[in-house]
């Protein structure tokens, strides 16, 4: 075990992070304090190559972007050949191949009515840029007073103040309360258990109710599909996103489903919305979408939708980024597209499923973790536990002592509060997942121990 960067330098990089880099979600002054960084000198495939020469297996993939693994040499080769061509240009008025090529195949793996691609540059601004989609088209088809929202309690849909205002997870919300736009937030379908999930109706009772008494100044519906991650991977029935669908069309409400987290794969198929048989009006996909290897995304809508937008320039869409169809985004956009059809990406996941199924169960179920345990659920590639806690949320603390403990062992267990999951690169070779499930497994029961 090698150094990757010798100590002086070591030195200097914690020295500069801590003078000037302010982190996201971090308490700044106990960062500081104690300044108990992890320095990452390098990746690849499961693994951050640490500083001093360890590695730690990478449990959330990196935020959930690194759904192929870090530094995949295909997505590697296609920066490198893209960056010769062409860096960026802007996609007012102009055509590049990486654009063009990439809208056509991102349409390909779409049904086949959602076939128009807006890029943007992450999760957060394809959802700004949806739901402005949903505004505007009202607007322009005579509905103008069709301008509110509806999301979930504990949804999660990115950072920016629109994506802020569909969020339901209260501490996010907290301090901008006096300047989100109207959403109305209804109860959630989802569970702390896949068993229970079914019961859906009562959720689905109260926006049935809204929309049918609010309709006409109801711009659309936000949802992540089948999962909501930030909230601490909570799972809902299929059926549920099918009776809002239905909903949806009869009142004129555009149903935006939110694939950021759950596309390219992640539930072991390739969009979410597949499971519950329906076509929404938008999907919004980032994260997987460069495999994590770049800040891109795309809005995806229906040809109907883009109809509402014809008839001059003053009704054109208005809307775009500096960065808009980046070519070297598209580029490995493209390339990881190519990756899902030449191998089984998609088709891999319920191996692993299996093996992250039975390592949450075992949690669940053993001597010493139970006490520690309160439930477990499994879908797809995440697996996800709630610990017991005297204080339950985002800002508990229980999931933190697993991260320390994960974190001696050789993994990257990122907590959310009280639950402790891994989602990790879908392709992640079997080996290094048992070996993760194992440091999870055996964290878990070193802080039961200590409880
Ligand atoms: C991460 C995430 C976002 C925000 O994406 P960013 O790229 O972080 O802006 C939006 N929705 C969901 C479901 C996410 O998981």
């Amino acid at each position: 075990m090698s150094a990757l960067l010798d100590d002086a330098r070591v030195k200097e990089i914690l020295a500069a992070d801590r003078a000037h880099v302010w982190h996201p979600y971090t308490p700044m002054d106990e960062w500081r304090e104690t300044h108990d960084a992890i320095v990452v000198a390098g990746a690849l495939g499961p693994h951050l190559l640490l500083a001093d020469g360890r590695r730690l297996l990478d449990g959330n993939g990196s935020w959930w972007v690194s759904t192929l693994g870090h530094n995949h040499p295909r997505l590697i080769a296609a920066l490198e050949k893209q960056a010769r061509k062409l860096c960026h240009v802007s996609l007012a008025g102009v055509v590049h191949e990486a654009a063009a090529l990439c809208a056509r195949e991102l349409a390909a793996v779409m049904p086949p009515s959602l076939d128009q691609v807006f890029f943007s540059d992450d999760g957060s601004t394809a959802i700004e840029a949806a739901v402005k989609m949903a505004v505007q088209a009202h607007h322009q088809t005579g509905k103008p007073k069709k301008t509110r929202f509806v999301a979930l309690d504990g949804a999660f849909h990115g950072e920016t103040i629109g994506a802020t205002s569909l969020g339901g997870v209260e501490v996010f919300r907290r301090p901008f309360g006096g300047v989100v736009f109207d959403c109305v937030h209804v109860p959630s379908p989802a569970g702390d258990d896949v068993a229970c999930a079914p019961a859906w109706g009562e959720a689905f009772d109260a926006i049935a109710e809204l929309i049918e008494r609010e309709h006409e100044t109801l711009a659309g519906v936000v949802l992540e599909p089948i999962v909501q991650g930030a909230s601490g991977m909570r799972v809902y029935a299929p059926a549920y996103l099918r009776a809002v669908r239905d909903l949806c069309t009869k009142y004129d409400v555009t149903m935006i489903v939110d694939e950021v987290f759950t596309g390219y794969g992640r539930l072991g198929v390739m969009w979410a919305f597949e499971l519950a048989e329906i076509v929404p009006d938008i999907v919004c996909v980032a994260k997987g979408f460069t495999g994590g290897v770049l800040p891109m995304a795309a809005t995806v809508a229906c040809r109907s939708l883009l109809e509402a937008f014809s008839g001059g320039r003053s009704r054109s869409f208005l809307y775009g980024h500096s960065f808009c169809g980046n070519p070297l985004g598209a580029a490995i956009a493209r390339e990881v597209l190519a990756i899902y059809r030449e191998e089984p990406i998609v088709a891999g996941v319920a191996e692993r499923h299996a093996l992250i199924e039975a390592a949450f169960a075992r949690l669940r179920d053993g001597a010493i973790t139970s006490r520690l345990v309160r439930d477990v659920r499994a879908i797809g590639s995440i697996g996800a536990a709630d610990l017991r806690d005297s204080t339950s949320g985002y800002t508990a603390g229980i999931g933190w002592r697993v991260f320390q403990e994960a974190r001696t062992r050789g993994a990257y267990l990122r907590p959310l509060g009280n639950v402790v999951y891994v989602a990790p690169a879908l392709n992640i070779p079997l080996d290094d997942l048992r070996t993760l499930l194992g440091i999870l497994e055996e964290s878990v029961e070193a802080v039961a121990r200590a409880v």
